[in-house]
């Protein structure tokens, strides 16, 4: 296990050091990744660089290192609701679900499949991604929903991109990488975290991220990638209106599997009303949702594929 884990961060080391990687570590690069051309030749490559990150990216606590496998199939399965913030039940509504796709913005390629989904989807794109604007522009056209994919500190080390957000930056500064991220590509319904297992525990620092939401009347997702996530209480707390992930899709990437948590997401929504789900740009993803998305099947399943902003309207509607 351990000799395994080394290899993936070497690999994943190995890939940070390329000039044009997604995954360069420093802020300072924000600014000339932005005016990279697209290239679609390198979309394997991007989607082979993800798929090492997100392996490591649902297990992305200090511990998780020691106890992958055990660590992916407990995220795999919905986290308890806070006490506090107890899910809004609409027992007339048809039961729904919302689809978010996460780390966009790497291949113009894959956000144009998640774009033609038949459903509405949202697109959560990473800062600074040379396809985010592009995407961001044809996603607003077809009506799906644009949001910022914003990079947060995990609590096992790993790179989280430009524009990170890291635990010990004073208020000012975390505020500066926000407003910058949030101004670099439009238009932006609302946020999620990438990783943020370490960042996500933090009051203070989601205190200061709830508040620029509210001032720019953004909603938050909680990706929800550790149990210590202090951010639905933060956004409660500052009037930001927010939902919680209920499962992750793609955590293991054969049809099986995500054919088990769609379906395990459609169960919860016929109990609980709604179910948020998140996915990742895979082939195998997006080729699951192209064939599960089309025509009527869902609704003839009585479950009725909605937008984020409808499932927060739901929520609060009464
Ligand atoms: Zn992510």
């Amino acid at each position: 296990m351990e000799v395994w884990i080394i290899g993936l961060l070497t690999l994943l080391l190995a890939a940070c050091s390329e000039p044009d990687s997604p995954a360069i570590d420093s802020r300072e690069s924000a600014e000339a990744t932005t005016q990279l051309i697209v290239d679609e030749a390198d979309s394997a490559y991007y989607d082979q660089l993800r798929a090492r990150w997100l392996e490591l990216e649902h297990a992305d606590r200090a511990e998780a290192a020691q106890t992958l496998e055990p660590e992916l199939e407990i995220l795999s399965q919905p986290l308890p609701e806070p006490a506090s913030i107890t899910p809004v039940i609409d027992a007339a509504a048809t039961p729904a679900i919302a689809i978010i796709i996460d780390d966009v913005g790497h291949s113009l390629a894959q956000g144009r499949r998640i774009i033609a989904l038949p459903t509405p989807v949202a697109l959560a794109i990473l800062p600074h991604t040379q396809a985010a604007q592009r995407l961001a522009d044809e996603a607003g056209v077809a009506g799906k929903t644009v949001m910022l994919h914003q990079p947060m500190e995990n609590g096992a080390g790993l790179s989280i991109g430009p524009g990170g957000l890291y635990v010990g930056m004073p208020r000012g500064e975390l505020e500066q990488i926000l407003h910058a991220n949030l101004n670099s590509f439009m238009p932006i319904q609302g946020i999620n975290n990438h990783m943020g297992s370490r960042l996500t525990a933090e009051r203070d620092a989601m205190d200061w991220v709830m508040q620029v939401l509210r001032e720019r009347g953004l909603f938050f997702i909680d990706s929800r990638t550790t149990r210590d996530t202090q951010a639905a209480f933060a956004a409660e707390a500052a009037g930001v209106r927010h939902l919680s992930r209920d499962v992750f899709l793609d955590n293991e990437r054969t049809p099986e599997a995500i054919g088990g948590a769609f379906n395990q997401a459609l169960a919860l929504a016929r109990r609980q009303g709604t179910a948020l789900i998140i996915g990742h740009p895979y082939a195998q993803t997006l080729d699951y949702l192209e064939r599960r998305l089309a025509g009527d099947l869902l609704r003839d399943e009585g479950v009725e594929v909605v937008s984020v902003e409808e499932l927060l309207a739901r929520k609060y509607r009464r």
